[in-house]
């Protein structure tokens, strides 16, 4: 994964959907937009404290960038449930309530993922020209909410899992993810994935529940950014706690 440009704002690419020109992608980060203070640059919540219109122009100029028709959102609630995005008419503040998976097989309808240290994970499938994109903090690893999302393209849009590609984006790192309630928040289960003690390694973890769902270890790529660490790049929660998010947004051409 590697810092680039498209159109003119700064994202990080994924080298894995680099390898299918159907797919338009972009890890996005602080940088580009127009908001201001806490908020800067380019903060695509609408739930954070930043102006409305000022979300909606970032939110224009992400979807512009990519060649998109509509982004589509989500109202993310930690939880693991799926929503398949059908065309839609363009609207920069459209979010699809209480979910965190998003599934399409429409062309140009691109699905958003907001974070500040929880993970965006996207997912594609070439043989069913399916794309998701899923949001997956520590609560969505205790959930397994990305085996959740494998079990969902199974179902809905008839899937199998060794075709399925799958790219973990930037989020808390194992340098900054201290869970010093780690015994009551994590299951028993999930304790091997400390990297030091109370320090948990989350890219790790979601790698595994992806591999678990059945997804071939050499179709997924980690990302390896901690947000946290990178305070011009990302907006982290844990540093800051007033401030935006930045997006990940993948769609069909
Ligand atoms: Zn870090």
């Amino acid at each position: 994964m590697h810092l680039t440009e498209i159109n003119g704002l700064p994202c990080y690419r994924s080298s894995l959907l680099a390898l299918f020109p159907e797919v338009a992608h972009g890890f996005f980060t602080r940088l580009g937009g127009g908001s201001r203070g806490p908020y800067e640059s380019l903060n695509l919540s609408f739930t954070v404290g930043d102006l409305p219109e000022q979300v909606a122009a970032n939110r224009r100029r992400v979807q512009e960038a990519l060649g998109l028709e509509t982004l589509a959102g989500a109202l993310q609630v930690h939880g693991r449930r799926e929503a398949v995005i059908p065309h839609l008419p363009a609207n920069p503040g459209l979010e699809v309530p209480e979910v965190d998976i998003l599934i399409t097989r429409q062309p140009r309808v691109g699905l958003l993922i907001k974070q500040a240290d929880c993970q965006a994970v996207m997912l594609y499938d070439p043989r069913r020209r399916v794309a998701a994109n899923v949001h997956c903090g520590w609560r969505g690893n205790v959930q397994n909410v990305l085996g959740e999302a494998v079990q969902a393209l199974r179902e809905r849009c008839r899937c199998r899992a060794e075709d399925l590609y799958a790219v973990i984006g930037p989020g808390l790192g194992p340098c900054c993810a201290e869970f010093r309630h780690f015994r009551e928040e994590f299951p028993p289960g999930l304790w091997t994935y400390q990297a030091r003690p109370a320090y948990f390694d989350l890219w790790r973890l979601s790698r595994k529940q992806l591999e678990g769902a059945g997804v071939p270890p050499s179709h997924i790529e980690v990302a390896g950014l901690c947000t946290r660490c990178h305070p011009h790049i990302f907006f982290s929660y844990r540093r800051d706690k007033i401030t935006g998010r930045q997006g990940a947004v993948i769609a069909l051409k």
